[in-house]
């Protein structure tokens, strides 16, 4: 497989160019073609001689996903599945900002991208670990997912969550590389606060993102706020329990100065109780940390459900009884299976079908 040229970064392409015997400038040409003006081929790269147009179709592939579906849901959130050049997929959502959370005339896009094929880490409520993991996406196909989706949606994407399919964290090299060209200002330009990664809690690597000098955002996957709860549902857990995940967590917010948020879903009889909810209050306080509510969303082969409404909102009530910033979101794509990993899914399943 030849190397994407979406993945160069200037000084990656100044050697190539200088080893080829090309001006150093050709590289800014080319980083020009790729990200601000989008090129859809080398061969459409105008300014750049033959020569090196051919060299380049010959050693590099230009982009390494492309468009299988999109779906589009009532409320305009829309989820796009890429094909990879390997034939596996993965997907990205796109949100509109929430009128109720942001105001009515907010233009802000956020772009729910993923970072593995599967997930290894086997979250028991999670479509994405369903089929176990494949292999960690490259930074360019991780960047490339907002390129395709601004192509596809025609709307600029600036804001973006690490929160797809994959844990981030697990493939930090790449993840690391993809903030490089989406932050750089030759790249997509989208401010590092503007960016938020998600894990499932790996503390290794929480304290080395929080060492990282960019100001990037942190949100965990808690949902359980006790050994006994997070146990159940989240295997990572009994590598990294609680109390080192909360060390971490601090370490975090000491390194950074910013709030960290934490994603809990509420499950039916797993984690909805008001036990959960005030042990969830105490470590919320103890960091400072923001709390967003996320009612389950079912998935297909999956037997939890969630809680009834009266529920969510006792367990929401708690939270800011205690001062805790908490939202309920009554999560936005919930007719076009925009739980992270149904639509790959289903499509590698009908896929495989078709073939038998
Ligand atoms: S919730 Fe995240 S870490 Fe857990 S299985 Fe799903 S994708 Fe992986």
């Amino acid at each position: 497989m030849r190397p994407s040229l979406l993945s160069q970064t200037p000084e990656e392409l100044s050697e190539i160019m200088e080893g080829l015997g090309e001006p150093s400038y050709r590289g800014g040409q080319i980083l020009e073609w790729l990200w601000q003006k989008r090129a859809t081929s080398i061969e459409g790269m105008s300014n750049l001689p033959a020569r090196l147009r051919e060299h380049l179709k010959e050693s590099f592939t230009l982009r390494s996903l492309s468009p299988a579906k999109s779906q589009g849901s009532r409320d305009s959130t829309r989820k796009f599945l890429f094909r990879l050049h390997d034939g596996r997929y993965i997907e990205c959502v796109l949100i509109p900002a929430s009128p109720a959370l942001y105001g009515e005339r907010s233009d802000r896009r956020t772009l729910c991208v993923s970072s593995q094929v599967g997930c290894a880490f086997g979250c028991k409520f999670c479509a994405s670990g369903l089929d176990g993991f494949t292999r960690n996406l490259t930074a360019d196909e991780i960047a490339g997912q907002v390129l395709l989706a601004e192509e596809l949606s025609g709307e600029k994407v600036n804001n973006i969550v690490f929160m797809g399919m994959g844990e981030p964290l697990a493939n930090l090299p790449q993840l690391l590389k993809a903030l490089e060209l989406i932050t750089s200002p030759w790249g997509l330009g989208i401010g590092a606060r503007h960016l938020t990664v998600s894990t499932s809690g790996l503390v290794p690597q929480i304290r080395k993102l929080a060492d990282h000098p960019q100001q990037i955002r942190l949100a965990i996957s808690l949902h359980g706020a006790s050994n006994d709860v997070r146990d159940q549902i989240m295997p990572v857990n009994r590598k990294w329990p609680v109390d080192e995940l909360f060390k971490a967590l601090s370490y975090w917010t000491k390194r950074k100065n910013q709030k960290i948020t934490l994603e809990y879903i509420l499950i039916d009889g797993i984690n909805a109780d008001p036990a959960q909810a005030r042990l969830l209050a105490q470590h919320a306080e103890s960091l400072r940390a923001k709390v967003n509510l996320i009612p389950y969303n079912t998935v297909d082969g999956l037997k939890w459900k969630r809680p009834p409404e009266e529920e969510c909102h006792a367990f929401r009530d708690i939270l800011a009884a205690r001062g805790i910033p908490a939202t309920l979101r009554l999560e936005k794509g919930h007719d076009i299976d925009a739980a992270c990993g149904q639509l790959r899914l289903k499509e590698e399943h009908a896929e495989k079908q078709d073939l038998s």
